[in-house]
């Protein structure tokens, strides 16, 4: 974008974790890069009776680091105004109207608004029908809402939620963050699959064997136990960065790239993930639980002993599986994935892993593997086969990486500053579309209610493990194997 954006952003949720630590950080970064300057403000609301001037003080602490200087923070947050405010309370909308109004008189915002719910998503429904009664939401200008995951529990709630954001905003005007799809690596799946011939034309099931996903943590808990328990791996991580990026690895090459044809060919993936029966599903989806650990010489707590958990809880702090999409790229082709906490060592990967050749000169030869490191480091590398320097004809495996080194990463744009900038471009591109989330809430909820009935076992696995032995039993029944095994330190 060559030009700033007009617009008044109005945040519920101002005093929040979120909003403190990313929202106002990315909103500086747009502002430092030009893409917000004269012409935007920024409502900030939550039920604290904060002052502007307070409010003020709290964006300056957030941005401290990444400001030039004392006087470029405080003109950032001079754009900030701060309403108390309790979303039931339809006082404060009309309030709330005033304000909208008023700065965007004093800005020149052209009417245009954007809104970010940033809490818990039971306040979703009353703050959208709020915004349309109370005629915030008035037609003039863009209008755009952008709400943080989780998107319901369940295909029911997650429904009810979409049907009362709808009789406010059209699902175009609907932005559902899901933040892994503002990583740059996520985003250069699409730079990898289709820029480059000796990838695009191999990337089907005539050449692949399998695809691995991990979301590996390792960090428990934390302090997060009381809600976690409540969700676990499958809901926080599966439903939606898990299948969102499956789709952007399985989806076909999209007719342009344009938002429209990539959603079309995004939405197509989810339609055709497969749905197992039941006893298929489980064989292919595993569940686990950690249990207390010894990671280099540090000893880490089992998951029930942890605060504000269920001293018998079941819920898994692991899930892995099999997703197969049944379209005539993949037909066959299995996608693994595992996720968990209190892992071996932190990381997002993925493994395309290229069928084995036949053995040349009576020699094993091990397969292609492309992975994309995701997080914390970002970059890739390609596995081949070559012949290993000496007399004798010996093949061996080398591998080609690049990493995106630290200038560029720190240059990159932090995934809220590019979802917020895709926003206000009203580019869809990295959001997840409400089909996407009803075709993944049906199969997830099957299994989840599989596992909450407690047919198949809740593993156990050690505090500091890749997790349970029968996530790596299941990539045998398929003859594969996890490709990335970090050492274990204890
Ligand atoms: P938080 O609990 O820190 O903040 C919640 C905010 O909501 C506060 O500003 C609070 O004042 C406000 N609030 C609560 N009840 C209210 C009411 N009745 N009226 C008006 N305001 C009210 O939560 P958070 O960590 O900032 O998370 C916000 C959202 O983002 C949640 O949906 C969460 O699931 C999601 N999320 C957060 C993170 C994170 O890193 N914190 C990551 C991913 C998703």
């Amino acid at each position: 974008m060559n030009m700033s954006s007009k617009v008044i952003v109005t945040i519920f949720g101002a005093s929040g974790d979120l909003a403190h630590r990313k929202l106002y950080p990315s909103l500086f970064r747009l502002y430092k890069t030009g893409n917000l300057s004269e012409h935007f403000a920024v409502i900030g609301t939550a039920r604290r009776p904060w002052s502007k001037e307070y409010f003020e003080s709290v964006v300056v602490e957030s941005i401290s680091d990444l400001a030039n200087s004392p006087e470029q923070a405080q003109e950032f947050a001079s754009h900030f105004y701060y309403q108390s405010h309790d979303v039931n309370d339809t006082e404060h909308y009309i309030k709330l109207r005033e304000l909208q109004n008023q700065l965007n008189d004093t800005y020149q915002a052209e009417h245009n608004k954007l809104f970010f719910l940033s809490m818990a998503p039971q306040f979703f429904g009353t703050i959208a029908k709020h915004l349309k009664s109370e005629g915030i939401v008035d037609g003039k200008g863009f209008e755009r809402l952008i709400v943080e995951k989780p998107f319901g529990t369940d295909l029911e709630t997650a429904s009810q939620l979409n049907k009362e954001l709808e009789e406010t905003f059209e699902e175009e005007q609907i932005f559902r963050i899901d933040h892994y799809l503002g990583k740059e690596m996520i985003q250069s799946i699409f730079a990898l699959r289709f820029a480059n011939l000796i990838f695009e034309n191999v990337w089907n099931r005539d050449y692949i064997d399998n695809v691995q996903i991990t979301f590996a943590e390792r960090l428990g808990v934390e302090e997060r136990g009381g809600y976690y328990d409540e969700s676990g791996a499958l809901r926080d991580m599966v439903q939606n960065h898990t299948l969102q990026l499956l789709s952007l690895l399985a989806m076909d090459k999209p007719a342009s790239f344009t938002k429209e044809d990539i959603r079309k060919e995004k939405v197509k993936v989810f339609e055709q993930l497969v749905n197992p029966s039941d006893e298929e599903l489980k064989k292919q989806f595993i569940r686990g639980q950690y249990r207390s650990g010894k990671i280099q010489g540090k000893k880490d707590i089992s998951y029930r002993s942890e605060p504000n958990v269920n001293p018998e809880s079941m819920t898994e702090t692991f899930a892995s599986g099999a997703f197969f999409v049944d379209s005539d790229r993949f037909r066959g082709v299995p996608f693994f994935f595992r996720t968990g906490k209190r892992l071996t060592k932190k990381g997002t990967h993925v493994n395309v892993v290229f069928k084995q050749m036949d053995s040349i000169f009576g020699q094993e030869i091990a397969p292609n593997v492309l992975t994309i490191y995701i997080q914390p480091n970002e970059g890739f590398s390609l596995s081949v086969n070559g012949k290993e320097v000496g007399e004798q004809f010996q093949i061996a495996p080398i591998s080609f990486d690049y990493e995106t080194d630290a200038t560029a990463t720190g240059a990159s744009p932090e995934p809220y500053e590019k979802l917020i900038y895709d926003v206000l471009n009203n580019d869809s591109t990295n959001f997840s579309h409400w089909n996407e989330v009803k075709a993944s809430w049906s199969l997830i909820d099957r299994i989840e209610h599989m596992w909450s009935e407690n047919q198949v076992p809740l593993h156990e696995y050690k505090s500091g493990t890749m997790g349970p032995q029968a996530s790596f039993d299941l990539l045998k029944d398929y003859n594969a194997e996890w490709v990335w095994q970090p050492a274990i330190e204890e």
